[in-house]
């Protein structure tokens, strides 16, 4: 069977929202000014201070991997270390584009329960070795919210910044889903973030229901000098930045971002709740974002597959992973569970 409208692979294979999409034909009117130097640009940036409650300093790059690597390699010297939990995005999803843009600078990876890292944790990784054959560690990244759908707690965070900044080392957040991690803690962006102690976020826009461009966004306004220098070299300096910040403001004005965030989440939350009441489908993690993940027979994910519903298996510990979007309708998850749910039985 053909893939079905909406399925549950990522929040990537969902469109743009109307926010978004009707702010980008706006800003396409026109001659404005090229490589940021222009009016969407400064009011994307502006509508991020705003949100952040802080004067940040911001840019727009391609999408998450660039936002992540770049933000990265600038913390960091390329015989430095960046600590990461092993199932992280940066770790598993990015081809090494961390090592490639910092030249050299290692990933290590720690371990952690529902794909935390745990300030014990970081401080064993840093204090294992301090000589001089040792990849010096200068940042730790953490994601919020996780790749396995959990988030992170102000508290928690605090706790990472707090035995981070005792060891020296500078705090990045991977916030491709930062939004349906506001939504989740139902804390401040501000609180989660820069008030926690983090340096630099990579804010994820695309898969909230932009269509292209994360927001790198840096607290510690002194971290970000040159940091256009980096983008431009990358070749992340967008010529028509309009494009990539548009969505932006269209998303952010009247908290549409927060709105699909929520239904993003919930609708996770009825997945969760109807999986419950399956017979032999176990949920592996605490549901707290927009995704769900669920051990299945195999002839059960195959089945599901030929039927034309996608879901990944290979995110986190395997399991099925179930993510919704902006776009998930409740159908469309009653449908689903419906035909597992015959399916099992
Ligand atoms: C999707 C995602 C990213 C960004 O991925 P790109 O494909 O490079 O945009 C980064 N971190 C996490 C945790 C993600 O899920």
């Amino acid at each position: 069977m053909a893939m079905r409208e909406r399925v549950f692979a990522s929040d990537n294979y969902a469109g743009m929202c109307p926010e978004a999409w009707g702010a980008m034909e706006k800003a396409n009117g026109g001659h404005v000014v090229s490589y940021g130097d222009d009016e969407w640009t400064a009011k994307a940036a502006d509508l991020i201070r705003e949100v952040f409650e802080t004067k940040c300093e911001v840019f727009f790059v391609f999408n998450g991997t660039a936002a992540n690597s770049l933000a990265l390699a600038h913390l960091c010297q390329s015989y430095h270390s960046i600590l990461c939990h092993e199932l992280s995005h940066v770790e598993t999803d990015e081809c090494g584009a961390p090592e490639f843009f910092s030249h050299g600078t290692k990933l290590l990876q720690v371990s952690g329960e529902n794909g935390k890292m745990e300030p014990g944790g970081i401080e064993k990784a840093v204090r294992k070795r301090t000589d001089i054959h040792y990849p010096k560690p200068r940042a730790v990244t953490i994601t919020e919210a996780t790749e396995v759908g959990t988030v992170y707690s102000v508290g928690e965070i605090r706790a990472i910044t707090q035995t981070a900044k005792m060891l020296g080392l500078k705090v990045h957040m991977d916030g491709a889903r930062f939004a349906n991690a506001v939504v989740a803690t139902g804390a401040r962006a501000g609180d989660l973030t820069w008030r926690a102690g983090v340096d630099v976020l990579s804010f994820g826009g695309t898969k909230n229901g932009g269509g292209v461009g994360e927001a790198v966004v840096f607290f510690d306004r002194g971290v970000a000098e040159e940091f256009e220098f980096r983008c431009k070299q990358a070749g992340q300096l967008a010529s028509k930045m309009r494009m990539l910040a548009a969505p932006w403001v269209g998303m952010l004005t009247d908290g549409a971002w927060l709105k699909h965030a929520r239904h993003a989440n919930e609708m996770a939350g009825l997945m969760e709740e109807l999986l419950r009441g399956v017979e032999g489908a176990r949920v592996l993690f605490a549901r707290e974002a927009n995704s769900v993940f669920v051990e299945l027979p195999e002839g059960v994910i195959r089945e599901l597959h030929e039927r034309g519903w996608k879901f990944y298996t290979f995110i986190g510990k395997g399991g099925c992973r179930l993510m919704c979007s902006w776009d998930t309708r409740e159908e469309d998850v009653r449908e689903f569970v419906g035909e597992l749910a015959k399916l099992m039985g």
